[in-house]
């Protein structure tokens, strides 16, 4: 019976059912239906943590409704209820939560609390010819940026993580800081197509020691002085941006390198919402070729939030027979490597 998914961590909510097939999880992928807070935020340039539970209450039941048309089904079909249990903002995490919870309930089936990382670094499963583990993840999202060593599902072993800001953060922030609108990543990753590459040159933080951890945030210094000093012309901002992303790009490619090596593994996943950016994508894909590794990474649109990730997720271990309790509880921090194995 299929699994409905719920997310609610941060500022997009997030509905999605699907059927367990597990040789080719996507083809399970009934519906899937999303509502981005983005023009809610926009006037504040970042996500305000109670606008966005109210939103959530708001938006939940209706996407709920619409993803089960979209398959076809009634809340009598479904076989459980997943929710993102943590890490993610308290009250946005509780709107899910009570809901999945109280569903689950109502239908009496099981309730599957899903680590919001876990549904990233599984969203790749959802395409075409899915990786098996064991495999490296390369997880780069507005609230991390970390290197997992995956030998199972379920069993993952931190290699790296950022010391400051996670690489979805850095571009945020930099976007913000050469005033571009919120949120400030995409439209900077925009910008920095039409920039000339090498007019700009930053440092690639950490490279040139060993070790597998992120440092962004001296970068975000590095262009705020370089556009300070600049003509702030519209070419020199595209200038900087493509610095700024080559810079993070170059970075991210060096140190997957590092962490296939390490964990001597052969497969990459990239995911997060930084994993949509074209020329990370490009140049991990060069690398691969070059290097001997292949690469896997999301749908577009499924490299941010998404329910269907945690549908996914929460199918995966209701399969291996684990579910929660009836109690609502959620874990703003959450560490991935705690996690049960999923079989
Ligand atoms: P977390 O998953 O760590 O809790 P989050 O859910 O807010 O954080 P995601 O939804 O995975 O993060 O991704 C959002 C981030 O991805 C933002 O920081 C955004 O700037 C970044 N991002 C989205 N598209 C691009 C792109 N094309 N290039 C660079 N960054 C991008
Ligand atoms: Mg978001
Ligand atoms: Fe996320």
């Amino acid at each position: 019976k299929p699994v409905l998914g719920i997310e609610s961590s941060c500022d997009e909510t997030g509905v999605a059912v699907l059927r367990w097939e597990p040789d080719a999880p996507g083809r399970g992928l009934l519906a899937h239906a999303l509502y981005s807070q983005v023009k809610l935020h926009a006037n504040y340039g970042g996500v305000v943590p109670e606008l966005a539970s109210r939103d959530h209450v708001r938006k939940l039941l209706p996407l709920v409704r619409e993803a089960l048309t979209e398959a076809g089904l009634t809340p009598a079909d479904l076989g459980g209820v997943a929710y993102t249990a943590g890490p993610g903002l308290v009250g946005a995490l509780l709107v899910g939560a009570s809901a999945a919870r109280a569903m689950a309930w109502a239908l009496g089936v099981p309730a599957i609390a899903v680590h919001h990382m876990e549904g990233h670094l599984l969203a790749p499963l959802l395409e075409d010819d899915p990786p098996k583990p064991p495999f490296v993840a390369l997880l780069v999202s507005g609230g991390h940026s970390m290197l997992v060593e995956v030998k199972a599902i379920g069993q993952y072993h931190i290699l790296g993580d950022t010391l400051d800001d996670a690489a979805g953060e850095a571009f945020d922030k930099t976007a913000k800081l050469m005033g571009l609108p919120y949120p400030g990543g995409p439209a900077l990753a925009k910008l920095a197509e039409q920039g000339t590459s090498g007019a700009y040159r930053f440092s690639r933080p950490m490279t040139d020691r060993p070790g597998l951890d992120f440092s962004f945030s001296g970068l975000k210094t590095q262009v705020l002085l370089a556009w300070q000093k600049s003509d702030q012309s519209e070419q020199t901002r595209a200038d900087i941006a493509r610095g700024f992303e080559e810079a993070i790009v170059d970075t991210l490619v060096v140190k997957c390198r590092r962490a296939l090596d390490a964990a001597g593994a052969e497969r990459l996943v990239i995911a997060g919402g930084v994993g949509a950016n074209r020329r990370l994508r490009a140049e991990l894909a060069a690398a691969g070729e070059r290097d001997g590794f292949r690469t896997y990474f999301p749908r577009l649109q499924f490299c941010t939030d998404n329910g269907a990730m945690i549908a996914l997720a929460g199918a995966i271990r209701l399969a291996a027979g684990q579910q929660q309790d009836e109690t609502v509880q959620v874990f703003p921090r959450w560490n991935l490597e705690t996690l049960p194995p999923a079989a």
